[in-house]
């Protein structure tokens, strides 16, 4: 039986999870996730994986090498510019075929109230000049715009705690990883009174509070993407993801 092909997966992301749990038991292939290694103590996946970056794109290449690696996937979060931009660049040098596996975005539902803004300057100018009372959904890595409008009131929901250095002057941290229920995120929009969501289109089936603030009428502010590197190959979920990699499987093997 020939050797098992091995891909690296660019993560972070719960779809960089999946595709792991769906590919562990795969004896054609030899999956390794990568991890940027922001979060404290992240679930192991089912394969190998590792922590830690690999010195931008000239070093993601020369991992991807040295470990005869056969393809590349990147299921970084959308937001993750820098390291979507190496895999670009490090899979155009080395030939490594890069498949981009993202969700497809959040669209507003009749009745949601968003304010779609280019960054998250932009999202801390949105929230206007009275105080309110907001809910900051957009980790813990982007909140030093949110200090340039310190008369509000932040509840911010992150994984690991944020860097205080980082935190608007008023606020109250949640310590927490989804998935979230729409009942919990109602109850948690009531409970601290939120009169406004802030969240990035991170996209895909969950979208719970985001209906919950439907619900409750409340507005969301939501940061529009970044653009995205062009790629040759995108897949929108875990099946397409594993058709692109049965088909590279096949043209490697010559089946
Ligand atoms: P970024 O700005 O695009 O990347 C900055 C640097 O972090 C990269 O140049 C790379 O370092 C390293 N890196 C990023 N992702 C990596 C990975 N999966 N494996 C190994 N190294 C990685 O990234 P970011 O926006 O800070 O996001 C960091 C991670 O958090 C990503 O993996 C992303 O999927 C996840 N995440 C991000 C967001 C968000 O809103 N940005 C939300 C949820 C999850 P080197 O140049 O040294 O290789």
């Amino acid at each position: 039986m020939p050797d098992a092909m091995k891909l690296l997966i660019l993560g972070g992301t719960g779809e960089a999870m999946a595709l792991a749990r769906a590919l562990a038991p795969d004896p054609r292939f030899a999956p390794m996730l990568s991890l940027a290694g922001r979060t404290r103590n992240p679930r192991p996946p089912p394969i190998p994986w590792q922590s830690g970056g690999f010195g931008g794109a000239s070093g993601l290449a020369a991992f991807l090498a040295d470990h005869g690696m056969a393809a590349l996937i990147d299921a970084t979060h959308p937001y993750a510019r820098q390291i979507s931009a190496n895999a670009q660049s490090a899979a155009a040098s080395t030939g490594v075929p890069l498949l981009t596996l993202t969700r497809p975005p959040w669209v507003a539902k009749p009745g949601e109230r968003w304010t779609i803004v280019p960054d998250l300057a932009a999202a801390a100018r949105a929230l206007g000049e009275a105080p309110r009372r907001v809910f900051l959904t957009i980790g813990r890595q982007d909140l030093l715009p949110f200090r340039e409008a310190p008369w509000h009131h932040y509840l911010i929901r992150s994984v690991d705690p944020p860097d205080p250095a980082w935190l608007p002057p008023v606020c109250e941290i949640i310590a927490a990883r989804g998935p979230f229920s729409q009942e919990s995120e109602r109850a948690l929009l009531t409970a601290r009174k939120i009169e406004i969501l802030v969240s990035k289109n991170s996209g895909g089936a969950m979208r719970d509070k985001l209906d919950a603030a439907k619900a409750l009428a409340i507005p969301v502010v939501m940061v529009a993407r970044p653009e995205a590197p062009a790629a040759d190959h995108i897949a929108t979920d875990i099946a397409g993801a594993l058709s692109w990699l049965a088909r590279v499987h096949d043209a490697e093997r010559g089946v």
